[in-house]
């Protein structure tokens, strides 16, 4: 861990990031918990405890211990050489499972232009484009890219896992949100844990070593998103939509 990886005097309770009500802890667990542990994967202990906070409004569960976090220490420390072992659905499973349903979502749009926010390693975008669809890829953690996407710019964005990464979900969902044209939708996954287990660490997809520091409940991303002026629609727990007016491609 990084010289950063410093103690903290912990609050028992601070404002929550999305709706600014009382989040209280809720737990700690250690740096090194995964979501493969699910699986049964167990890496060894790291010693950093990681404590989590629990909104009492919203339901947003959500670590301070990254806030001050650079892009080098979340490569060095999270999305590194070893990353993958930790979620080995995400350099080829994902984006080969994903592109067959968003070519079919936007089938009844022409000229379309599509931004997959939080792309990754670009995958995604490059199926699509095979597909014949406009689409390209940004990533914050792309050193070598754009340091924001193009303002104002596409009919849909995508962010496939990207909103239960980011230590600001507000700022998150504003630069995914100004990347849209007027009218345009935003399109996203993020697994929300709307009735966590009494012990609410115990939930797999709490987990800091994936990077997992946001954790959203139905409520918060309605309370995100509405605070910036767009509703959702809730496909499942997992596949949500924002949008202020429903495109007229958008299949029925
Ligand atoms: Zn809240």
């Amino acid at each position: 861990m990084s010289s950063n990886a410093t103690v903290v005097t912990l609050k028992h309770a601070i404002p929550c990031k999305v709706c600014s009500a009382e989040a209280t802890l809720c737990g700690v667990v250690d740096f090194n918990k995964s979501c493969e542990e699910r699986r049964g994967k167990l890496l060894a202990l790291s010693g950093v405890p990681i404590y989590y906070h629990r909104c009492g409004s919203c339901g947003l569960v959500f670590t301070s211990s990254f806030d001050h976090w650079s892009r080098s220490d979340f490569s060095a420390h999270i999305y590194n050489d070893a990353y993958v072992e930790i979620d080995p659905d995400y350099v080829d499973v994902r984006p080969s499972g994903t592109a067959p349903a968003i070519v079919d979502f936007v089938r009844n749009a022409s000229g379309l232009k599509l931004l997959d926010y939080g792309g990754g390693n670009g995958k995604l975008a490059m199926l699509l484009r095979e597909a014949g669809i406009d689409a390209r890829s940004w990533d914050p953690m792309d050193a070598h890219g754009e340091s924001a996407p193009p303002r104002a710019a596409f009919d849909l964005v995508t962010a496939f896992e990207v909103f239960e990464h980011t230590p600001e979900p507000l700022a998150t969902a504003e630069q995914a949100l100004g990347a849209l044209k007027e009218g345009g939708v935003l399109v996203f996954s993020t697994l929300t844990i709307d009735e966590p287990p009494s012990r609410t660490l115990d939930h797999w997809y709490i987990a800091p070593r994936n990077g997992h520091i946001t954790i959203h409940t139905a409520r918060s991303l309605d309370a995100l998103f509405g605070s910036l002026g767009y509703q959702l629609r809730h496909f499942n727990a997992g596949l949500h939509m924002a949008f202020r007016e429903l495109p007229a491609w958008l299949p029925g």
